[in-house]
Order: structure tokens, then C-alpha cells, then sequence
């Protein structure tokens, strides 16, 4: 673990290593190309924990319960919390989508829809999803949720076989802790990956003046975005504080390397390392954490909800299609539904913002409307989704010990 002097520098170093990537990407773009390769060194390193941290931290975590009627306890905290969070966030992207209408007098300039935007993602798609046939398929191809799904009944029936499960947690447990001194390691790396993604990502989108005119034809909706997820992380604050009576400040100070490494990578998966080790330098218990944060990574997504809640009303309000009430409803569950079916990968929610537009019978070919701006957006949404599932580790932990 890491004293708050060393946890200090670090923050600050990763602060400095986004502005400053920012600022390279912005003025040298091009150039900055040429070290995209440290960046996915890093983002590479990060995801090669994934795995058998996620196997290992929800086994131990589980295992942990005890009693496997303990675990039903915190997954239905934890299920709770995600469920009520997101609907939240839903709800303040409809809010904001109305109040300010991002898409009237926007232009259609020949939106033309993704390549992967018509996969079939309904509820049964969304339910299959939870099981694989091969566990050691789903881990390789990084499908997290049934090697979660699997961990979570492994461990399960672990604590039901006594003494002859425990040498198998005990395994478990020293696989995860070597995998977090692992991540100590990456962390030194941080800042140098960090201004390496910003920088590269500003550059292979054209720099600064090309992201600056995209950001201005785009404004209203990005700013739609923005606001809403600080309204959400407002209220996320205030329900950390009213319920756990933590230092808020405290509490995001610990989270700061996290939520920093989410904004550079897009990626709440390959941000989960981080995550894990700053809700466990904030104190949270080890069982809550190994428990609602891989779960949280994978289905708990409250920025991507709340995004995909303006992106569809922003492209209703382009096309000149007045979403009624019910239709407004309608993307309120759909949205939810896309954001935990979206992965913790880079620009997920984007192809699953399909489900919320076939639902309301919106083009397809909106989510062309959105292109030019959405790899930042996608940052901003992912630094929500990590402070969401952080946030619901305290919270989760708290409600479970009372
Ligand atoms: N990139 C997001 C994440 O990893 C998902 C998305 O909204 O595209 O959390």
C-alpha cells in the first residue's frame, strides 16, 4: 500500500501527464504519434491483470462472505445500487437532453451508421450473455461477465466444502495480492503511459485545431454531456457523504490515479487494477471491494447510461422526431438496459446505444452524428463509470456491515 505523501505525487504527476498530453496533442499531434506505442504499453500491461484479478479478487471476495446466505445480502446491495444509480443517471440525461436540446438545427451532413452498429442486442442477448460455454474461451477473448458469473458460483460452492475449499481460497488469495504489488509496479509507469494515450489519441484525430472546430460544431451537445455527468457525480458525492459520512474529498483524493487512468484509457476494465487498489487505499473492506468492483466495471456503467440518454435524444431532436412521454420512458429502460450490456471497453457504448434507438424506431444512422466527438466523450463518460463503481464499493460496504 502506498503512505498519502507517495499517493499525493503520483496524483500529481498523473494531472501534469494529461495536461501535458493535452497540450503536446494540441499543438504537435503528428509527431506525437510516434509514442502512441508507450501508451499501449501501458494499456497493454493494465489489461494483462484483468483476468486473474477478476478471477481472484471475486473468488476471494465471495469466499469471504462466509455463509453463502451473506452473499445474497451483498449482491442484492450491490444489484440495488446499481440498478438505482443508473436509473439516476438515465434520468438526468433525459432532463438536461430537454432542457437544453443539443440536435435542434443540427446538421445531418451524411450520417452514415458505424460498421457493428446492427448487432441484435435485446434482453434475451443480454441474458446469454451472462453464461459461455467455455470459461476459458470467455476469459480469453475477455468477456468478463460469465467468468464473474462462474467465479462468483466457484466460490460459492468452495465455501460449502469447509476445510477442503479453504487451501483453494488460500491460493486465490496470494494470486490476488501478487497481482496488486503488480499493479504498484504498472503505477510508476502511469504518468508516461497517460501523456503518451492523450497525447497520440489528440493526434491521431488531426490535433488540436481539427478537435477544436469538431468540438465547436458539436458544442451544445458536448456540453449536454458534461453537465450532466457533473450533476451525477455530485449527487454520487452527496450519497457517499450522507451514507457513509466520509470525507468526500478525502475519498476522491484516494480515487484520483484511478479516475485519471479511466480518462486516458476509455476503459473502466483496464482501469479496474487501479480502481481496486484506490478503494482499498480509502479503506473500504477487502470482501465489498473484490465483490462490487469487477462486478461494477462490467455492468455498472452510469456515465454511459446517462450519455446514451442525450446522444438519442440529440439525435431524435436532428431528424425532427418529438419523442413522446412513453417514448421518453422507453429510452429511460432501453438506456439502462445498453449500459449494462456495454463492455468496459473503449467506445462500447456507442454500438450499444443501438438497442435504445431501435426501440424508439430512431435511424440507425443517427450514431454517424456523434462520431466526430465521441472518443473524448467516451473519457468523460468512463470517469464517471469508475467513480460510480467506487463510489458504490463504500456505499455497499457500508450498508452491508450495519
Ligand atoms: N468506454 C466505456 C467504459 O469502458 C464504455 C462506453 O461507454 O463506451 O466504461
Amino acid at each position: 500500500m502506498m503512505n498519502s505523501t507517495k499517493e499525493q505525487r503520483v496524483l500529481l504527476m498523473m494531472i501534469t501527464a494529461i495536461v501535458a498530453g493535452g497540450v503536446c496533442g494540441y499543438f504537435w499531434g503528428d509527431a506525437m504519434q510516434s509514442i502512441a506505442w508507450l501508451g499501449e504499453l501501458f494499456l497493454t500491461s493494465l489489461k494483462m491483470l484483468i483476468v486473474p484479478l477478476v478471477a481472484a479478487s471475486v473468488i476471494t471476495g465471495v469466499a469471504g462472505l462466509g455463509d453463502v446466505r451473506h452473499l445474497g445480502r451483498m449482491g442484492g446491495i450491490s444489484v440495488a445500487y446499481y440498478a438505482c444509480t443508473t436509473l439516476i443517471a438515465v434520468s438526468i440525461g433525459l432532463i438536461m437532453a430537454n432542457l437544453w436540446q443539443p440536435g435542434v438545427g443540427a446538421s445531418l451532413g451524411g450520417a452514415q451508421a458505424p460498421a457493428g452498429a446492427h448487432h441484435e442486442t435485446g434482453f434475451s442477448e443480454l441474458v446469454l450473455s451472462l453464461v459461455h460455454p467455455n470459461i476459458v474461451e470467455a476469459a480469453a477473448s475477455m468477456k468478463l461477465l460469465p467468468l464473474i458469473v462462474f467465479c462468483i458460483a466457484f466460490a460459492a460452492a468452495l465455501s460449502t466444502l469447509g476445510e477442503r475449499g479453504a487451501p483453494v481460497v488460500r491460493f486465490f488469495e496470494g494470486v490476488n495480492e501478487a497481482i496488486m504489488t503488480m499493479v504498484e509496479w504498472i503505477m510508476v509507469f502511469a504518468p508516461i503511459g497517460v501523456f503518451a494515450l492523450i497525447a497520440s489519441k489528440l493526434g491521431q484525430n488531426g490535433g488540436g485545431a481539427v478537435f477544436a472546430a469538431q468540438l465547436h460544431s458539436l458544442l451544445t451537445y458536448v456540453l449536454t454531456v458534461i453537465s450532466g455527468l457533473l450533476t451525477h457525480a455530485a449527487i454520487l458525492c452527496t450519497a457517499l457523504w450522507l451514507i457513509t459520512r466520509r470525507s468526500v474529498m478525502d475519498y476522491l483524493r484516494h480515487m484520483g490515479t484511478a479516475l485519471m487512468t479511466a480518462f486516458s484509457t476509455a476503459s473502466s476494465s483496464a482501469t479496474l487494477p487501479l480502481t481496486m487498489e484506490g478503494v482499498q487505499q480509502a479503506g473500504v473492506s477487502d470482501r465489498a471491494r473484490r465483490f462490487v468492483l469487477p462486478l461494477g466495471a462490467t455492468v455498472n456503467m452510469d456515465g454511459t447510461a446517462l450519455y446514451e440518454a442525450v446522444a438519442v435524444l440529440f439525435i431524435a431532436q436532428a431528424y425532427g422526431i418529438d419523442l413522446s412521454f412513453s417514448q421518453q420512458i422507453l429510452v429511460l429502460l432501453t438506456a439502462t438496459m445498453a449500459a449494462i450490456g456495454a463492455a468496459g471497453i473503449p467506445e462500447a457504448g456507442l454500438v450499444t446505444m443501438v438497442i435504445v434507438l431501435e426501440a424508439v424506431g430512431l435511424p440507425l444512422e443517427g450514431i454517424g452524428l456523434l462520431l466526430a466527438v465521441d472518443w473524448f466523450l467516451d473519457r468523460c463518460r468512463t470517469t464517471i463509470n469508475v467513480f460510480g463503481d467506487s463510489a458504490g464499493a463504500a456505499i455497499v460496504d457500508h450498508l452491508n456491515g450495519r
